[in-house]
């Protein structure tokens, strides 16, 4: 996509590609501390080389516009789950997926816990000095073991109503799971109790209404996701061996922006209409 640099007024400024704040960036070896947040992980695990480029390089990577309407979705649910957190009730959706004895955790830090870009969850690494952070969207109690159970908030719009058990089968939903993995290990490395399964709470749009009317309907679904956190840690040893080299690795094959980077590099370098020599990746190194 197209992403112009805008300063505060939101006039085009000149894009450099290179992240302004040098404390963004990572130095290999560096002893100070430095946050890997649940999404740059899962950018280390899509393409170690984007990944390094940006934590450590200190590339600026074209973004992507704000999903407000699903943002808008999580803002509302938020409201309904504190609610019934602040009266330690069941959600209005409990009792019909058989947890009744469940309450949304009360707990002083959920605000910072749900922040992803300021706070969020948050463990030091063994004796690194990363520090691993994951806003979580919501986590719930079960009032009997009190147990924590971590939810994840997810909209759509999808012609066929959500099946729990195709749900996750969808290779675009891996990463979902990962997520979830990932806010697992958090809580578990910050001391907690965590029941062994995590909830989606997927909200679809329903695209088969006669019209808009200023309204916009969702169906509801609870889908159920027993987590395994058991492989996070070596990933993460290996995300800390990368952050300490100094060499770039490998691309993913599959990536369309790279792809792409490498025919820009031949049409304007190159010379263009099949006559080009090649001149790799110019605009990823
Ligand atoms: S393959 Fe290239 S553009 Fe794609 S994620 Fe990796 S470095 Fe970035």
């Amino acid at each position: 996509m197209i992403d112009l640099k805008r300063n505060s007024k939101k006039e085009p400024v000149k894009a450099t590609g290179l992240r302004v704040r040098e404390t963004s960036s990572y130095k290999p070896n560096q002893t100070y501390d430095f946050k890997i947040s649940r999404g740059r992980f899962s950018n280390f695990l899509t393409c170690k080389r984007c990944f390094y480029l940006d934590r450590v390089m200190g590339l600026d990577p074209p973004g992507t516009p704000g999903w407000t309407l699903n943002e808008t979705t999580d803002l509302l649910l938020k409201k309904e789950f504190d609610h019934c957190r602040e009266h330690q009730i069941p959600h209005r959706l409990f009792a019909p997926n058989g947890l009744s004895h469940v309450v949304p955790f009360d707990h002083p830090e959920m605000d910072n816990w749900r922040n992803s870009l300021h706070h969020g969850l948050m463990v030091r690494h063994k004796d690194t000095p990363i520090i691993l952070t994951g806003g979580v969207d919501d986590i719930w109690q079960d009032t009997i073991t009190k147990k924590l159970i971590v939810v994840d908030y997810k909209s759509q719009a999808k012609n066929s109503a959500v099946d729990p058990d195709e749900y996750l089968e969808d290779a675009y939903h891996d990463a979902y799971k990962t997520q979830m993995d990932f806010y697992a290990y958090l809580l578990l490395k910050m001391g907690f109790d965590v029941h062994r399964t995590a909830y989606f709470l997927v909200c679809n749009a329903d695209r088969h209404k006669e019209n808009f009317n200023q309204v916009m309907t969702f169906e509801e679904s609870l889908v159920p996701y027993d987590w395994n956190a058991g492989w996070i840690e070596a990933e993460v040893d290996a995300m800390v061996a990368l952050m300490n080299q100094h060499q770039i690795p490998e691309p993913n094959e599959s990536c369309k922006n790279c792809a792409y980077s490498d025919q820009y590099a031949k049409a304007v370098h190159g010379g263009g209409n099949g006559e080009s020599k090649p001149v790799q990746r110019r605009l990823f190194f």
